[in-house]
């Protein structure tokens, strides 16, 4: 039967207090299935066990509240999930698309081909073809790739319009579990969205190039494609691009000086949704909220005093 509602999700990694561009996604998040009398997920993101804590997970999910932008269920977070994880793992394994890779570090950064927005290399596909013997010679552990068809992968985004990547092309073979055994960040946001039922998945522009991994992903697990809006980047007043290092911004030091009324106020305005600033709840706002609205551009943030 088909799903009547929509569903979407807020994904962060609680490493860090949210700045205003994590709170500005979290808001698109929110509005686009509250305007629709939708569902709203929370999912901490915490693989990296290093850099993220229970702690940050708990300011998180206070700010959230204290914004207005509640949720109908928080999905358990990541780092629980590794059995989960291991099972698509297993999956990929079944139908031959896994390979171990023993590419260093090293060898992967000296690698001349062209790299993706996010960093990560066109991986040449050295690995892909070892031998029995060739496999054996290597006294490390691999980590594991997915082979990618040579094949389109395309979608209209919801806010930045048409996009479309060849995986084997843009992209290459991808790792979906780590030597050390960590289950990398397309496995877990596949798995974890698609077995949340999430239909749209509402997130910052930088995470625009994984989706053509992540519908790939999708196909071979048997879920269906969500629709995709990647929010603009924010811009502080001065040019700076936000980051968890401006401290200036984040929710520690706003909710010293703003009501939270004023944050999604800003923020609003800022990106096309109302015409002039006033102070306005989430609620409020769904009412008025329209992907259309929204700038596809950076945002520079217009903070009034
Ligand atoms: N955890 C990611 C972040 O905090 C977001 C991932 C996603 O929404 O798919 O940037």
């Amino acid at each position: 039967m088909e799903q009547q509602y929509p569903v979407g999700r807020f994904a962060p990694t609680p490493s860090g207090r949210m700045h205003l561009g994590n709170v500005f996604a979290a808001l698109i998040a929110w509005l686009s299935v509250k305007s629709r009398n939708g569902v709203f997920l929370l999912r901490m993101e915490d693989l990296d066990t290093q850099r993220t804590s229970e702690e940050f997970a708990r300011i998180l999910r206070e700010d959230l509240c204290w914004l207005g932008l509640d949720w109908d269920a928080e999905t358990p977070p990541q780092s629980r999930r590794s059995e989960v994880y291991d099972r698509y793992v297993r999956l990929l394994r079944e139908k031959e698309l896994l390979y171990p890779c023993y590419c260093t570090r090293s060898q992967l950064h000296s690698v001349n081909a062209p790299h993706l927005s996010d960093g990560t290399y066109v991986y040449p596909g050295t690995c892909r073809n070892l031998s029995e013997a060739e496999k054996a010679a290597f006294d490390r552990l691999p980590a594991w790739r997915v082979k990618v068809p040579d094949r389109n992968y395309a979608f209209t985004d919801l806010c930045q319009g048409a996009f479309a990547q060849n995986l084997s092309e843009d992209c290459g073979d991808f790792v979906v579990q780590r030597a050390d055994g960590v289950h990398v960040y397309q496995l877990a946001v596949t798995v974890d969205d698609g077995e949340a039922g999430v239909t749209e998945v509402v997130r910052g522009v930088d995470l625009m190039g994984s989706a053509p991994r992540q519908m790939y992903l999708q196909e071979l697990f048997g879920f269906s494609h969500p629709a995709y809006g990647h929010v603009p980047l924010l811009v502080a007043p001065d040019g700076r691009r936000l980051s968890k290092r401006d401290e200036d911004l984040d929710m520690g030091a706003l909710r010293l000086r703003k009501k939270p009324e004023e944050i999604v106020g800003i923020l609003a305005h800022s990106c096309g949704l109302l015409e002039k600033y006033e102070p306005i709840s989430p609620r409020e706002l769904s009412s008025v909220f329209f992907w259309k609205k929204l700038k596809m551009d950076n945002i520079e943030l217009q903070i009034p005093d």
